[in-house]
């Protein structure tokens, strides 16, 4: 792989690696291209910049970019992500999980990112469905949906990602849809800029096997929440969808418009916070100044 310095001007054209092999229509095409895009506007160091991924369509986004990477085993993208930010933290860090990957076998290693907010932005691709293994119920799966593994339709109630990321304790809670490019793009800018574990999610197209998921052609379902924090409505959206003002501050407000979900897309919930990554540097370079002696008397209990 080559790796383009941080001295040369970064183009979509550097950013392109393995040809991708998803479905035709696939929503997983659109997230690449607006992940190469917002590295191109932000000239991000393709290497400094490292995307984690667990199992599923979407752990195959590091194939496609020409940074660092590493395609992790299933629902284990956060604590591998983490380990990089403790080897490398002057690396840029994009978790890639689905829903089946991040709510199924990751959703405990999902609540403890959240809960240490160390620094990255968790990008969850939400098709509502188990695409890579052909058709299977996932945690999002709606009711009544007729899968392999429920021939019947679902029994459950759809897991909430929104609601899931805000009850952990999340310090930065939006949702975007891959079809928005705009909006998409927004969204990841604004959750990069933000301090601490930064979780989006993304409404993500699954032609293949669940097709009927979103109504990717009308903006007539759905709200937008405008806020100042830089996340704009998605323009072709304006005419038709709802716009709504939100403090995104009021988590109160933000559990309540949680309950839309899939309807309602912006920043929910932001927060500054205590970072466990910072943290564990700040020991390190703590114990860093003291003498044997009294590092012993330190870290003794
Ligand atoms: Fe995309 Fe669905 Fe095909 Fe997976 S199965 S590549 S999510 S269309």
């Amino acid at each position: 792989m080559t790796i383009t310095t941080s001295e040369q001007k970064i183009t979509m054209k550097d950013l392109k690696s393995d040809d991708p092999r998803w479905c035709t229509g696939c929503g997983d095409y659109t997230i690449l291209v607006g992940l190469r895009k917002f590295m191109v506007k932000h000239q991000l160091d393709p290497s400094h910049t490292v995307h984690v991924s667990g199992i599923g369509c979407s752990g195959r986004i590091p194939h496609y970019l020409n940074t660092y990477g590493f395609h992790g085993i299933h629902g284990r993208a956060v604590p591998i992500a983490l380990g990089v930010r403790m080897a490398s933290p002057d690396c840029s860090i994009f978790i890639h999980s689905g829903d089946g990957d991040s709510l199924s076998i990751g959703g405990n290693h999902l609540l403890h990112g959240i809960s240490k907010n160390f620094n990255c932005v968790y990008l969850l691709f939400d098709n509502q469905i188990y695409g890579l293994t052909k058709n299977q119920t996932s945690p999002t799966s709606q009711k009544g949906l007729k899968t392999q593994t429920q021939p019947t339709g679902s029994e459950m109630d759809p897991i909430n990602p929104i609601r899931f990321a805000l009850g952990a304790g999340a310090s930065f809670v939006a949702s975007t849809a891959e079809w928005m490019g705009a909006h998409m793009l927004d969204t990841i800018e604004a959750a990069y800029m933000h301090k601490g574990f930064s979780f989006v999610h993304i409404a993500q197209r699954c032609p293949k096997f669940n097709p009927d998921a979103w109504d990717a052609k009308s903006f007539e379902w759905l709200t937008f929440l405008n806020s100042d924090q830089g996340i704009a409505p998605e323009p072709r959206a304006l005419s038709s969808a709802k716009q709504i003002e939100h403090d995104p501050t009021n988590i109160a407000d933000a559990f309540k418009l949680s309950e839309q979900v899939p309807s309602v897309l912006g920043l929910f919930y932001k927060e500054d916070k205590m970072c466990y990554d910072d943290m564990l540097f700040n020991q390190v370079e703590s114990a860093e100044k003291l003498e044997r002696s009294k590092l012993l008397d330190a870290y003794s209990i």
